[in-house]
């Protein structure tokens, strides 16, 4: 077998298996595949049993009895199934009757096949099923196939999951599922999506699925309750795509050859034919909602071109893909409107959820988040706690477009997606809800009192906000102040750089909320997954590359304009100037003079601009080494936990993959925020942490054992860390942070400080899940 075509084939079978409307149907292909790549005479995948915890059942065959899938179960660690899972690695026999894990299957006919390779179908490191591959005596498996097994099982991981997904989505012969928690029987509705919790809380609503515009192969599968109206909005789409089409085509007449001029008018062609209209309005008519007609309508042309002999008639199925994504724009344009459709209780369901989708929703209505990327750590997940909703962030290969409109559960603590739940799901999940809304409760009344240790040491107490939707929380939580305002958050919901008396206006409105309470605002951080639409940066590291303070100074204009904006609404409260992304003391004097360089402007114009408390962020590990020379230099320092995590421990903020290994409470993170209090207390400087660590129970105890000023956090999260802080002395916490100093890792750190909280009746706050 030439290693380019098990290449090829390989990717024409992970396709097949990705685009199969079932699980049944991607496994048959898949077996039917290998077998003739591995040139075998056997082809079966096993997967996990249903009935049996740990035990496997033959799932699907091409070369054994039929009649023995489904039937063929092996108990945990049974047969040489069991093996391969149980080492996770490929088992390759001549003579499979030899081995003692045997076991025989009279009705699988197998005893023709002595020669057995087997293979572990491993995803995000867990066994999903295991490839057997079967031949006789005289043909036995070499090293070669092994690999190529091996390769294929690795690829086919993702695919499998899929299926599997869809599978207890859609359960076969049950067709859709029905609505609101209908029991079905099998307990089908107690499967659910794994992902990674995000955003803390549970909660129960609608999934409204969030597309990359213009996408063909993620517009969901909705029904049309107007026909009429979803007509005209098709009509209306083909009107816009046919004029502007024209236009394109004119102006292109005048600099290319009419010839080719002649080939892009095929798509007027199509625009125009009456049996592309009329097949769209029959599928409508059919009760399809008019994006999904579109869809399948486009496809169906797709696939009739891509058949086609001629070369020239082929090449027209890129042309129907480029039409189908324009009339979906218009459509999508003409939809992005109707805010009123998005139902009570929003759950936004997406590959890639924006802080512009979340800023989307109507007041009052987004309940929570369903991202297929990113984790804890991301900007949306961030934003969400801010919010005050839960989020499940991480959750690969989720079908967005099956699961809109369906109800389901968010938990954000455990990191799981439950669609159509059950009846004893939401059993569950409503007594969870009434738990917090009763923990909420009774932290109410913690309210008014000091942020100080039993023992009566101040800890000052701050919110994180970045909309003006969460000043409110953050006023209600009792809040000593802002520790962190997100001014990236006004420019990300924007389509142009907000100018400068627009940016006053909303600055002032947070400084004076707040009144005599410090507001830290921090200078516009973008970059990494912040991006601003106005603004494309194309980078294959953006995590390393144009960011956060490197970006405003080489842009001192939008820098100084911010500035001015800050100074200008300085007035209006006790405000406190913070840099993100210092990496080097030179970018940092460079920000302190185009700082003093703002103030000077208001003066010199005759403008009150009373000089402002200056802080840095320490967020990357340059600026944990140079401590005391940045705090020499400023009123504050704040460390950016979440940063800080990423790039100690190299581990990307955003990726669902290595987000069990983004942890804050890693030695190498309590090491550096140790120094970095204990540099900046010997320059007398206040050092306060304004990252997700702070917002954590055990990450705020933690803290404030380490000698930590101030801590800023999610208005959420507060009285709950309000809570921690009345129930410990500052010799307890210090104990505890000493402790910490010596652990080799996270999780013997965590486990000790859970039982501390544990100790002091606070097994509440431990995050369910861990
Ligand atoms: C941080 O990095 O910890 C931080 C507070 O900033 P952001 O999350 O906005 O990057
Ligand atoms: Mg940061």
């Amino acid at each position: 077998m030439q290693a380019g075509n098990v290449l090829k084939t390989l990717h024409r079978l992970t396709e097949q298996a990705a685009k199969a409307p079932d699980l049944q149907t991607a496994l048959r292909s898949l077996v039917t595949g290998l077998r003739q790549a591995m040139e075998g005479e056997v082809c079966s995948i096993y997967l996990p049993d249903p009935e049996v915890e740990g035990g496997w059942v033959l799932r699907a065959t091409d070369g054994l009895n039929p009649e023995s899938v489904d039937r063929v179960q092996l108990g945990p660690g049974e047969g040489l199934v069991g093996l391969v899972a149980r080492e996770e690695e490929p088992v390759n026999l001549d003579s499979a009757q030899d081995h003692p894990w045997f076991r025989y299957f009279p009705e699988t006919g197998e005893e023709r096949f002595p020669a057995f390779l087997g293979v572990p179908i491993l995803h995000r490191g867990q066994v999903l099923g295991v490839i057997a591959v079967q031949g006789p005596e005289s043909a036995p498996f070499d090293e070669q196939h092994a690999s190529l097994l091996f390769t294929a099982a690795a690829q086919l991981g993702g695919a499998i999951a899929h299926a599997q997904i869809l599978e207890r989505l859609v359960p076969p012969h049950h067709g859709e599922p029905e609505l609101s928690g209908a029991a079905v029987p099998g307990g089908i509705r107690d499967a659910f999506l794994p992902g990674l919790g995000g955003a803390q809380g549970v909660t129960l609503g609608t999934a409204w699925a969030v597309y990359p515009p213009a996408d063909l192969s993620s517009v969901a599968d909705r029904r049309t309750d107007d026909p009429e109206g979803d007509k005209q909005a098709f009509h209306h789409a083909l009107a816009a795509a046919d004029q502007e089409l024209a236009e394109l085509g004119s102006s292109l007449t005048e600099r290319i050859d009419e010839e080719d001029a002649d080939l892009f008018h095929a798509y007027l062609h199509i625009v125009r034919d009456k049996g592309f209209q009329r097949r769209v309005a029959a599928a409508i008519d059919d009760g399809a909602w008019v994006q999904t007609a579109v869809r399948d309508v486009v496809r169906e042309y797709i696939t009739a071109f891509e058949n086609m002999d001629d070369p020239y008639l082929r090449e027209r199925a890129a042309d129907m893909r480029d039409l189908g994504r324009r009339l979906l724009a218009h459509l999508q344009q003409a939809n992005a409107a109707g805010e009123s459709e998005f139902p009570e209780k929003t759950v936004l369901v997406g590959e890639e959820i924006s802080p512009l989708n979340m800023a989307s929703v109507p007041e009052g209505r987004l309940q929570g988040v369903i991202s297929a990327t990113g984790s804890a750590g991301s900007h949306v997940a961030i934003l969400a706690h801010a919010f005050g909703v839960p989020a499940v962030m991480g959750v690969e290969d989720l079908p967005v477009g099956l699961i809109d409109g369906k109800s389901v559960v968010v938990d954000g603590y455990s990191g799981r997606v439950y669609v159509e739940p059950s009846d004893r799901i939401l059993e569950e999940y409503r007594r969870l809800e009434a738990e917090e809304a009763a923990l909420t409760e009774r932290l109410t009344e913690l309210r008014d009192e000091p942020n100080v240790t039993k023992d009566g040491r101040s800890i000052t107490l701050y919110a994180n906000t970045g909309l003006l939707a969460d000043i409110d929380p953050a006023l209600r939580s009792g809040a000593e102040g802002i520790g962190l305002y997100r001014t990236e958050l006004p420019f990300l919901t924007r389509d142009r750089f907000p100018s400068e008396a627009e940016q006053v206006r909303i600055y002032r409105q947070v400084f004076e909320a707040f009144g005599d309470r410090p507001v830290t605002i921090r200078t516009l951080d973008i970059g990494g997954d912040k991006l601003l639409p106005y603004l494309p940066i194309k980078e294959d590291n953006p995590f390393l590359g144009w960011r956060g303070l490197r970006l405003a100074l080489d842009h001192p204009e939008i820098f100084l304009t911010q500035l001015r904006a800050i100074y200008r609404a300085a007035a209006y409260g006790n405000v406190r100037i913070l840099l993100p992304m210092v990496t080097t003391v030179e970018e940092l004097d460079q920000a302190l003079t185009l700082i003093e360089r703002a103030r000077g402007e208001l003066l010199a114009d005759g403008e009150d601009a009373p000089e402002l408390p200056v802080g840095a962020m320490i967020e990357v590990p340059s600026a944990v080494f140079q401590t005391a020379a940045l705090a020499r230099r400023v009123n504050f320092l704040s460390i950016g936990t979440n940063d800080l995590t990423q790039y100690l421990l190299a581990v990307d903020r955003n990726n669902a993959r290595v987000a069990k290994l983004f942890d804050s409470l890693h030695p190498a993170v309590t090491h550096a925020i140790h120094r970095v209090v204990d540099e900046a207390h010997g320059e007398g400087r206040p050092v306060s942490v304004c990252g997700e660590m702070a917002a954590d129970p055990v990450g705020g105890l933690l803290l404030t054992g380490m000698g930590v000023d101030e801590l800023s956090m999610s208005a959420g999260a507060l009285l709950r860390i309000k809570w921690v802080l009345r129930s410990f002395t500052t010799a307890r916490t210090r104990e505890l942070a000493d402790l910490a100093w010596s652990d080799e890792c996270a999780r013997t750190t965590r486990s000790r400080m859970e039982t501390a909280l544990l100790d002091e009746g606070l097994g509440g706050l431990i995050r369910a899940g861990e």
